[in-house]
């Protein structure tokens, strides 16, 4: 799940380089790499560690960069981070040189099939294989690069987004994707090249967004040339305008990008359902879903799949579609359910949601649903992603860029599309009536003030996390539709602070947890007014008998779970079905303040990177 750079130009490419990296570093941070080419020598920096640690080795050491080059942050999937594993990965002739976000899968045969012919290699990654696969074509075939790299391509399997430099062919960079993505930043006489248009915003508007099976030829002063991999033939490339612009994806002013956009929630909710939610006409427009409303009204069920948050926002899904709509639903790992031969028929919705628009697994079990038949909707933030285009409808969340590798504001964002969707239904069903749909509307509809209110016991939480941040075990524990949130909560904690947390239905944790009560252990427990209060209540006592410690999230007012636990964190009162909109608000920053208290690298977590594009 690497961050690809790339430019051509007449600018320096260096400072464009690793800006670009660091802002690409929620894809994978464990090692960092550039190659640079000055018109003379082609230069090569790698190291494990961060874009910052790469800038430091290249201290003092880069006078004239040039103004060709590529650069690289990795997430190691074959090799462990270490400088030699790190991209860009050499040929054996030293000629060329090679970025890759993805996973050759057969590079093993390829390998001994290469060292069969005299090839080495330095490194245990799948991405020097290919490098030299090419290398091989290219000698062996006659070829230009170009041309070299598609044949090559054509013996691969498994997924990438690749950028290939040649020094003996020096103005031009070849570039090609499969499953992975890749952007291409189009400027006056220069080009960008990019796992996402951020790297190159600020200096142009205008980017192609390669498409899967696609290889491109960069060429100074030239038009760019995108080609099918497969048969050759060429494709007339569409230059969309990017939306986005720098001060969206800088940390104006917070901390830390995750607290920036745990921040932004009320805005992002806002802009989720504006335009869609018309309370005074009392309507729900969503152009995806009024297309295609004759396939959702005759679905037999809707299945979502998704992965880590998304999949926690679904479940909630399950209980909103189910409540209002009278729609059976089913949530699946995506991982699971593309690998289990699942029954799916032309009568089964899909709903994919991912806020990256990337995950492979998603993406895999997007296809197959088509495969089968299916109609699929995706929900997604980012725009022309994917599974944007690989889904036959969707909603975007309109959430903005996420850089914090714990996802805060997609999880918000992704639950109010689902519940614009699920009401809408709900109302082209008949299963709400008109009073009570215009009752969700304006309450929906006061999200955002409300979410600004839960926002303020941030000092508060900070003195909770304060008091709990050395704890080894943490349980969160929640009913109905708060059940989802616990899971979430708890999944934020051990994300970012390393803590051990599990995620329980309240009245589940008799049948196990319970075991691990002691007067050591934190349990978070959502406790609003609606939604099965009284059996939480009863929850808490047991609890309490064992002294655990508890922190309830609680309604505004509320007396109860106040005389029994330890702390509450109060959030303003709303329908049961929007409550997680606002009780995962507390638990995201409980999380946030223990991590940090603890020294951890909130925004980039060890071991994880944003968006999952290798399975
Ligand atoms: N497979 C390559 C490596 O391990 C790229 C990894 C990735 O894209 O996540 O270096």
């Amino acid at each position: 799940m690497c961050g690809i750079v790339g430019y051509i130009g007449p600018r320096e490419a260096y400072p464009i380089i690793i800006e670009g990296l660091k802002r690409l570093e929620y894809r994978g941070y464990d090692s960092a790499g550039i190659a640079l080419f000055d018109g003379k020598d082609l230069k090569v920096c790698k190291t494990k560690g961060k874009v910052v640690d790469l800038e430091n080795k290249l201290l003092n050491e880069i006078s004239n960069s040039g103004s060709i080059g590529i650069g690289h942050t990795r997430w190691a999937t074959h090799g462990v981070p270490n400088d030699v594993n790190s991209h860009p990965h050499h040929s054996n002739s030293g000629n060329l040189v090679i970025i890759h976000n993805g996973i050759i899968e057969n590079y093993d045969s390829l390998k001994k099939e290469l060292s069969s012919r005299g090839y080495t290699f330095k490194s245990d990654t799948d991405t020097e294989v290919l490098v030299n696969l090419i290398e091989d074509v290219k000698s062996k075939e006659n070829v230009k690069l170009g041309k070299a790299v598609q044949i090559a391509l054509n013996q691969v399997i498994g997924a990438y987004a690749i950028a290939v430099f040649d020094k003996t062919q020096p103005n031009e960079i070849i570039i090609a994707r499969l499953g992975s993505p890749l952007a291409i930043g189009v400027g006056k006489d220069e080009f960008f090249i990019a796992s996402d248009a951020s790297p190159f915003i600020e200096y142009t508007k205008n980017a192609i967004y390669l498409e899967d099976e696609e290889m491109a030829i960069i060429r100074l002063n030239k038009d760019i040339k995108v080609r099918k991999i497969k048969d050759d033939s060429l494709v007339d490339p569409y230059v969309q305008e990017l939306q986005i612009n720098l001060e969206q994806i800088e940390k104006g002013g917070f901390k830390h990008f995750m607290l920036k956009e745990i921040y932004e929630q009320p805005k992002a909710i806002n802009d989720t359902y504006r335009g869609r939610l018309l309370r005074e006409d009392a309507i729900i427009k969503m152009s995806g879903v009024e297309d295609n409303m004759k396939k959702f009204l005759a679905a037999d069920r809707i299945i979502i799949v998704a992965c880590g948050t998304s999949w926690h926002a679904g479940l909630v899904a399950e209980y909103i579609f189910e409540d209002l709509a009278r729609i059976p639903v089913e949530v699946e790992y995506a991982s699971e359910f593309r690998y289990r031969n699942p029954i799916i028929t032309e009568k089964d919705v899909i709903i994919a949601i991912s806020q990256s628009g990337e995950t492979a697994d998603t993406l895999a079990a997007i296809k197959l649903a088509k495969s089968k038949g299916a109609f699929v909707f995706g929900v997604c933030n980012v725009v022309g992603s994917s599974i944007a285009r690989e889904t036959d409808a969707g909603a975007y969340t309109h959430a903005g860029p996420e850089i914090g590798v714990a996802s805060t504001k997609a999880f918000t964002t992704q639950i109010t599309v689902l519940t614009l969707i699920a009401l809408r239904l709900a109302r082209a069903k008949g299963t709400i009536s008109s009073s009570d749909f215009r009752h969700h509307l304006l309450e929906l509809e006061m999200i955002p003030k409300k979410v600004e209110k839960a926002l303020e016991s941030d000092a508060h939480i900070k003195k909770i996390a304060d008091i709990y941040k050395d704890s080894r075990n943490c349980l969160y524990l929640g009913r109905g539709y708060n059940f989802p949130v616990a899971l979430e909560g708890a999944l934020k904690l051990k994300e970012i602070s390393y803590i051990h947390a599990e995620g329980y239905p309240a009245a589940e944790m008799k049948h196990g947890p319970i075991a691990l009560i002691d007067e050591n252990m934190p349990i978070v427990v959502i406790a609003t007014k609606k939604g099965h209060y009284e059996k939480v209540v009863s929850n808490i006592q047991e609890i309490k008998a064992r002294k655990g410690k508890i922190i309830g999230i609680v309604t505004e007012g509320d007396v109860d779970v106040r005389e029994l636990a330890d702390h509450v964190i109060e959030v303003p009162e709303t329908l049961e079905a929007l409550s997680p909109l606002l009780t995962t608000i507390p638990l995201q920053l409980l999380s946030y303040h223990i991590a940090v208290s603890l020294g951890k690298n909130v925004d980039q977590p060890r071991n994880l990177a944003k968006s999952v594009t290798v399975e």
